[in-house]
């Protein structure tokens, strides 16, 4: 069965690493999986009868496939020669967007034991309300409470940015315009998506369970075809009405709607084999004619923006 053109190996266009991928921007996904993470301790703790076999087969997976944020970032930024952060978008203030922010102290260019004065802060995008939550939970990322002189725990440095659930309140990070995409995460809760690139477009959507129309027609192929989207698919079946994810078959829908050149899916539960989903949505791909295929953590997608 022949897979969807250049989304197997990860390339989009004519790049490649090591041969004219070279010089090329590309994307690189971290934290492909759901919030609960997989494995699912429960599923292993509790285990089903029969077992779930997603969850018991992970057990079996290398570590280094199967590692958490800070252990991510310690395999794939190597991997990839990537040795900072540069900026910071975040979607919306729910646990699974914002609990890794503790931890960017990491990929920030600390110098043991300076004052934290000494660090460039790094500039972190947000709305006022999800900037609001993350000064209840993380005060001390967003107020500098140290004094001059005073022996501090090193904590990220972080340069907060309001941005607007507006797509016409567009704003430049890292070199790059992005146009916020506001889409409903639950009936009553609004969460961010992207859309970014001048060469290529790519439209990243990780927590929808329904589009506005403006957004919808903002990434439509009437808009201006997506060379990528990248978008939010939860569980495999369509657990309740009031879901806060799309589920699989209406993700798919969401693509063929949208239909942008190629789709990855992003926020999978253990409900998916990850190779038996894949030779599914290859066999979709032919049939619909969009190659779409599940992300993974390390992948690595070359495209010019
Ligand atoms: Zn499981
Ligand atoms: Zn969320």
């Amino acid at each position: 069965m022949g897979s969807p053109s250049g989304l197997e190996d990860g390339n989009l266009g004519e790049g490649g690493e090591g041969t004219s991928g070279v010089g090329l921007s590309s994307l690189i996904f971290l934290g492909t999986g759901c919030s609960n993470t997989v494995p699912n301790a429960r599923c292993l703790i509790q285990p089903s009868d029969p077992p779930c076999a997603v969850c018991t087969q992970s057990l079996y997976v290398p570590p280094e496939k199967n590692p958490n944020y800070r252990e991510q970032v310690v395999r794939w930024f190597t991997h990839h020669k990537i040795p900072q952060v540069d900026s910071i978008i975040l979607t919306h203030e729910h646990a699974d967007a914002i609990f890794g922010l503790d931890d960017v102290r990491i990929v920030q260019s600390f110098i043991p034991f300076s004052p934290p004065n000494d660090i460039d802060p790094t500039p972190i995008y947000a709305t006022k309300f999800t900037m609001d939550s993350i000064a209840i939970k993380f005060p001390y990322l967003m107020n500098k409470m140290w004094k001059e002189g005073q022996e501090v725990t090193p904590i990220a440095q972080l340069d907060w940015k309001v941005i607007e659930s507006d797509p016409d309140k567009t704003f430049m990070a890292s070199g790059l315009e992005f146009v916020p995409l506001p889409v409903l995460h639950g009936e009553d809760y609004v969460s961010l998506g992207f859309l970014f690139g001048q060469q290529s477009r790519v439209a990243y959507i990780s927590d929808v369970s329904r589009f506005p129309d403006s957004t919808e027609n903002l990434i439509s192929k009437s808009g201006g075809q997506l060379d990528l989207l990248i978008i939010d698919t939860n569980s495999l079946h369509k657990v309740s009405s009031r879901s806060t994810h799309l589920c699989f078959s209406e993700s798919l829908d969401a693509v063929k709607r949208i239909c942008p050149k190629q789709a990855l899916l992003i926020g999978m539960t253990h409900d998916y084999d990850h190779h038996k989903l894949n030779v599914l949505l290859a066999e979709w791909s032919m049939r619909e004619g969009i190659p779409v295929q599940l992300a993974y953590d390390g992948l690595r997608v070359f495209i010019d923006l």
